[in-house]
């Protein structure tokens, strides 16, 4: 088999701050049918970067794409984490925000990455656990500045362009907004204060379990729907000059890429308006435009893309997880989403710490930007 680099290209260090989004992909194992019969799968992974796919014009030719890190078919919950996931986590106890997100085709693993099971947990809980982990040991820290924490959640989803809060039983769309120091936010979604992992899971399980039940077409709606959970770490300095940094943390399950026009859904008709997820159509247009460096980037056109303004060509350090399956049955779905990580890559963020001084007895807050390390 001939094999030929499509977009291996590399970029050359660039000046801190800025950061690329980092672009990795995951490959879930062949799942057996129904019948137990294993699937062929058309691709593969060459190295730990690299992947190999059957090419669209010349099946006897690979195409290989070259990423920040490929996890193939044994790669374990731990890896993908340890190795993508949690050297961002720094950042957010440092004041700057992260977005980790799974993109990919419904049945691809994106659920299974972020939340996993009991056996396998995902990045959602081990971030979790970490993010206690570390703010209780930078708490204890001797000789060093004192600090304490405060760590909320909130936990919202994106449906038909309707953002839903979660932790909230009534379904009511609430507007997103964007303060004068450009930070995003949704002034009405439910702020939960999380003091450990067993009150996270408090509050999450039941919204998770809601979520699920709640709609009678089950499979549809969650392969139509972005679930966002935000994670938000508030450090503030006990003695002067008292300061406070605040890092936002997005873990996001987006909803499946694969397109309904092409593949219909278990033979339903779909309404043209419901065919194209409006969100993930200008999350494309948005990579698009970054990459052209158009002046105007379409954020403001879905809610998804307005919602992860920071994140994509703004202030956060970002990790798109997209998965995929082997399965031959899955190929154009599995190669759109390799075209949109690759053309993702190219993304540049210029993460920057929020930190405001609160001195005593003055109410002003006074903003500072400071460059990432
Ligand atoms: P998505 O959320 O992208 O629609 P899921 O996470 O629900 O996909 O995965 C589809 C099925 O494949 C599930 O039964 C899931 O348990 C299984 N699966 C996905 N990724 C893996 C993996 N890495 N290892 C084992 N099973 C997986
Ligand atoms: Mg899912």
């Amino acid at each position: 088999m001939g094999s030929r680099a499509a977009t291996g290209e590399e970029h050359p260090g660039r000046k801190s701050p800025t950061r690329q989004v980092q672009v990795v992909v995951r490959l879930r194992p062949c799942l057996g049918d129904a019948q137990g019969e294993q699937q062929q799968p058309c691709v593969r992974g060459v190295d730990t970067r690299t992947l190999e796919i059957l090419s669209k014009r010349n099946r006897a030719e690979t195409v290989q794409y070259q990423f920040d890190a490929f996890y193939g078919e044994d790669s374990t919950q731990q890896e993908v984490y340890v190795g993508s996931v949690r050297p961002v986590l720094a950042h957010v106890l440092n004041g700057q925000n992260a977005s980790i997100f799974a993109y990919g085709p419904t049945g691809a693993g994106k659920t299974h990455t972020m939340l996993g099971n009991p056996e396998q947990p995902g990045v959602v809980p081990r971030a979790l656990l970490d993010i206690f982990r570390m703010s209780r040991e930078q708490c204890n820290q001797l000789g060093g500045p004192e600090w304490t924490f405060s760590i909320s959640m909130s936990y919202l989803e994106i449906y038909q362009e309707k953002v839903l809060d979660l932790l909230e039983t009534q379904n009511v769309d609430l507007p997103i907004r964007e303060d004068r120091y450009k930070n995003i936010f949704i002034p009405k979604l439910k702020q939960q204060t999380i003091n450990s992992f067993t009150e996270f899971e408090l509050h999450f399980l039941p919204a998770l379990q809601n979520r699920t039940t709640a709609s009678t077409k089950l499979n549809l709606h969650s392969s139509r729907s972005h679930s966002v959970l935000l994670i938000k770490v508030v450090k503030m300095e006990r003695t002067d000059p008292f300061r406070q940094l605040t890092g936002k943390l997005y873990l996001i399950d987006l909803a499946g890429s694969e397109d309904n026009r092409r593949t219909g859904n278990e033979g339903v008709r779909l309404k043209e308006s419901g065919a194209i997820n409006t969100s993930l159509f200008v999350l494309s247009k948005v990579v698009d435009a970054l990459n052209q460096g158009l002046t105007r980037i379409p954020y403001r056109d879905s809610k998804l893309t307005r919602l992860l303004q920071d994140s994509l060509g703004g202030t956060a350090h970002s990790v798109m997880i997209t998965n995929i399956a082997p399965e031959y049955k899955h190929y154009f779905n599995t190669l759109t989403a390799l075209n949109f990580a690759a053309k993702s890559k190219l993304i540049i963020n210029h993460p920057f710490t929020r930190e405001t001084i609160q001195p005593i007895g003055e109410c002003q807050r006074n903003w500072r930007i400071k460059a990432a390390p």
